[in-house]
């Protein structure tokens, strides 16, 4: 066979030359060990909590090293394409501190290793695809899907491999008259790869996440270009990382089946191979055994989900990190104010197995993070999710943002923050009742006499003097308690609960009730304070006049 008549047959369009391409595409001077890696995503719409595992495991390693992350789009599926894909990936790894130094952007291309979308690098593939030919490499086939099924129906029934291999490789070594007439009929035909490989035998791979795998020969002519010219992922994913001068590929560990077809290409196209970062997938426990997080079943798998509930990006980030690295706590805890991008992350410590998510993690994570933040941050960070999630709330919050800011400010700073807020969706249960649209009304417990109660909130109204101190508030509460014959010494009722009526935590209750519809508050005394007299005082009156 004639193999460069064969590949000038199949690509007369194509002029260029790999050494032409090699010198379009230098070599990035980089400072050594400087990592260039990508996120390759098919634009499917959906962005998930693998896409952000992966995009960080990419960003921390390029960036770390003083490399670069681009964004490659690879839409080479066109029915799978769906419309602002590009778009909303983009903006969303930007929401999670993922930026990309190069490739695809909202507005093209930014790069000279571009195009950066696949589609629109269909001429460079052919290049290398006529050079495989050319090579004895490639070639083209034209079975008919009837036929390719037929050959699978045969396969299974053997109990053999599937796949075009060996005999079933039909279009292999056909003779170039053959294949000349099959191209003057107009039939379709694909290009395939001519393995060398055999299935019987085994080597040795270095994956920098599951370590030294023994993986076996591909012997499968697997598709390089499909019938209209575009290349598989696999032979996209050769030629891009290549000429992109790709230094590690961070990726899904569901190539790893194909990974010994990826290291054949490499080696007929003449490529030095990347280092791969193969990462496993998100897995929950489902009752007492672990599975993969799916699509179908878990909605905290879409990165919309964290959004809409409420979690600060950091929050996400600090607890993605520690799902990666799991010395990411113990850096953090003693590293309480450092970037996060301090810490020195290792693809070496991601878990081989897949990470473990767990949502009752991330939201303590969450909590931690929230009570580090000052009222501020905190008043910009819940005003910008209400106004898309809960506008009414953005509403309140806004009208009055000192107001806002001072309830925020309760418990925050000193050396032991409260933690109430684990997601924004938390605060309007939380600080609600500040407001008085969303003052719930006080439901005492009936087992207490309503007039006790009555008793009490008249009382607290004869004396009450914003004015006072917290000591002075709580010196008059307590008076409050002895005067109806309540005690204030917990110790002694603990001791013997009967000899007592009631006690100061029960009158605390009362006063909490009427003032903010709960029975869990932030500190009563500076509720009060932060509400003000005419309004403390109405809610208590109200209070009374529904008793
Ligand atoms: N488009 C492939 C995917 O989304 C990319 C895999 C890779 O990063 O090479 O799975």
């Amino acid at each position: 066979m004639d193999h460069q008549a064969l590949a000038q047959l199949l690509f007369p369009q194509v002029t260029e030359t790999a050494q032409e391409l090699e010198a379009r595409f230098p070599l990035r001077s980089l400072p050594e060990g400087a990592v260039v890696t990508r996120m390759a995503p098919s634009p499917t719409g959906f962005v998930h909590l693998g896409n952000l595992v992966q995009g960080l495991t990419a960003e921390r390693m390029a960036h770390q090293s003083g490399g670069v992350l681009f964004l490659r789009v690879e839409d080479t599926d066109a029915k799978r394409e769906v419309p602002g894909a590009v778009e909303t990936l983009i903006n969303t790894l930007k929401h999670y501190g993922i930026q990309f130094d190069e490739g695809a952007t909202m507005d093209g291309d930014n790069g000279i290793y571009g195009p950066y979308r696949q589609r629109q690098r269909a001429a460079i593939y052919h290049v290398y695809a006529k050079k495989l030919v050319a090579q004895g490499q490639a070639y083209p086939c034209f079975c008919t899907e009837a036929e390719l099924s037929a050959m699978r129906e045969q396969q299974e029934s053997n109990k053999e491999t599937t796949g075009y291999y060996g005999k079933y490789a039909v279009w292999r070594d056909r003779p170039l008259e053959e294949i000349q007439a099959q191209l003057n009929a107009g039939n379709p035909w694909v290009l395939r790869f001519r393995s060398t490989g055999n299935a019987e035998n085994q080597f040795k791979f270095d994956d920098l996440v599951k370590g030294k795998l023994t993986v076996t020969e591909n012997d499968i002519d697997h598709v390089l270009l499909k019938s209209d010219g575009i290349p598989t992922y696999h032979f996209a994913h050769a030629v891009d990382d290549h000429l992109m001068r790709t230094t590690h590929v961070v990726r899904g560990d569901e190539w790893l089946a194909t990974l010994p077809f990826h290291i054949q290409l490499f080696n007929a196209l003449g490529f030095k191979l990347p280092k791969y970062v193969h990462i496993g997938p998100l897995m929950k426990m489902d009752g007492s055994s672990k599975r993969k997080l799916s699509k179908r079943k878990d909605p905290e798998l879409a990165l919309t989900y964290y959004k809409a509930e409420g979690f600060p990006v950091e929050a996400v980030y600090e607890y993605i990190m520690t799902l990666l690295n799991s010395n990411f706590e113990d850096w953090r805890r003693a590293n309480g104010d450092l970037p996060a991008t301090d810490f020195k992350f290792s693809p070496k410590k991601l878990n081989p197995a897949g990470s473990l998510f767990d949502y009752a993690k991330l939201t303590d994570v969450s909590k931690n993070v929230i009570a580090k933040m000052d009222a501020e941050k905190v008043y910009v960070l819940l005003t910008q999710w209400a106004e898309e999630f809960d506008p009414d709330f953005a509403e309140k919050l806004t009208a009055d943002p000192p107001f806002a800011k001072r309830i925020l400010a309760i418990g925050r700073g000193g050396k032991k923050p409260r933690k109430d807020l684990a997601v924004w969706k938390d605060a309007k249960p939380y600080m609600g009742f500040f407001y008085d649209e969303y003052l719930q009304m006080p439901r005492f417990d009936p087992a207490w006499d309503k007039a006790v109660i009555r008793d009490v909130l008249n009382r607290f109204l004869e004396t009450f003097d914003p004015a006072d101190d917290a000591t002075v508030w709580f010196d008059k509460v307590k008076q409050i308690t002895q005067d109806i014959g309540f005690t204030t010494d917990m110790k002694a009722y603990k001791a013997d609960p009967s000899a007592f009526p009631g006690t100061v935590a029960d009158v605390s209750t009362f006063l909490r009730l009427a003032v903010t519809g709960q029975t869990n508050s932030p500190d009563l005394y500076t509720v009060m304070q932060i509400l003000g007299k005419a309004r403390t005082v109405s809610r208590i009156q109200s209070a009374l006049s529904a008793l």
